[in-house]
């Protein structure tokens, strides 16, 4: 199982310090195949070496150069970063992140052979209009992504389940992965309002091979239980 934090616009350096240390701590020679990342904020970004794999929640794609207020590629190497989240739902949104810029970063990203764990999810309209809205809906958001590429992990989260302490139903959940494995011979993550009470029955559903969590990632100890439910 694959199971991601992200921190979203939470923790400080030092506070994503102690998280880290303490979630080597607890995880430290657990014999698994499972994979964990975290994805800080970039200001948190450190040499640190640990049982998980340190990621970004976003970079421009570019290696450096003038574009006020961004990151680039070299910004990541110094800290040997190789692993992103592109096209998530608050950047599709509130960032104005279309199809095409999404789809840049993803080129960019994979050419310069990252793991991208790449976010697809559907509005509440879209979900409203049944299985074949969604579907269509969640393949156009695969436009201009190559999705055969060797280091690509789906992320599937309804924009309505994310931070809104609804989850997806166990059908909604296995019906749309069952479809979403048909396209890519990836693996599928599922996101929106995973927490200790739901993670059992998630990660039981065929086509699931782990969650990428907001909140519930937030507190070692609640993400560690995710990771040990
Ligand atoms: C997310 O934003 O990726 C997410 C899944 O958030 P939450 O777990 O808070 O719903």
């Amino acid at each position: 199982m694959i199971y991601a934090a992200n921190f979203k616009t939470n923790h400080t350096r030092s506070g994503t310090k102690r998280y880290l240390e303490e979630l080597q701590q607890k995880i430290s020679g657990r014999n698994t195949a499972d994979r964990i990342f975290v994805f800080p904020p970039f200001t948190a970004l450190d040499h640190y070496e640990g049982d998980y794999t340190l990621g970004v929640q976003n970079c421009y794609p570019v290696r450096k150069g003038a574009f006020t207020g961004e990151i680039g590629l070299e910004q990541l190497e110094e800290f040997g970063i190789g692993t992103i989240l592109i096209g998530h739902s608050e950047r599709r949104q509130l960032l104005h992140e279309t199809q095409e810029i999404v789809a840049e970063k993803f080129a960019f990203f994979q050419q310069e052979n990252f793991e991208i764990v790449y976010c697809i999810g559907e509005p509440l309209e879209i979900r409203e209009q049944g299985d074949s809205a969604v579907v269509e809906y969640l393949l156009a958001q695969f436009d201009g992504i190559d999705t055969a590429y060797g280091k690509l992990i789906i992320a599937y989260e309804p924009i309505w389940a994310i931070g809104t302490g609804r989850s997806a139903t166990v059908g909604e959940i296995a019906s749309t992965h069952k479809v979403l494995r048909q396209s890519v011979s990836k693996p599928i993550l599922y996101g929106g309002s995973v927490n200790p009470s739901n993670i059992a029955q998630i990660v039981s559903i065929d086509n699931v091979d782990g969650v990428l969590v907001g909140s519930a990632s937030l507190s070692v100890d609640s993400f560690y239980a995710l990771i040990t439910a």
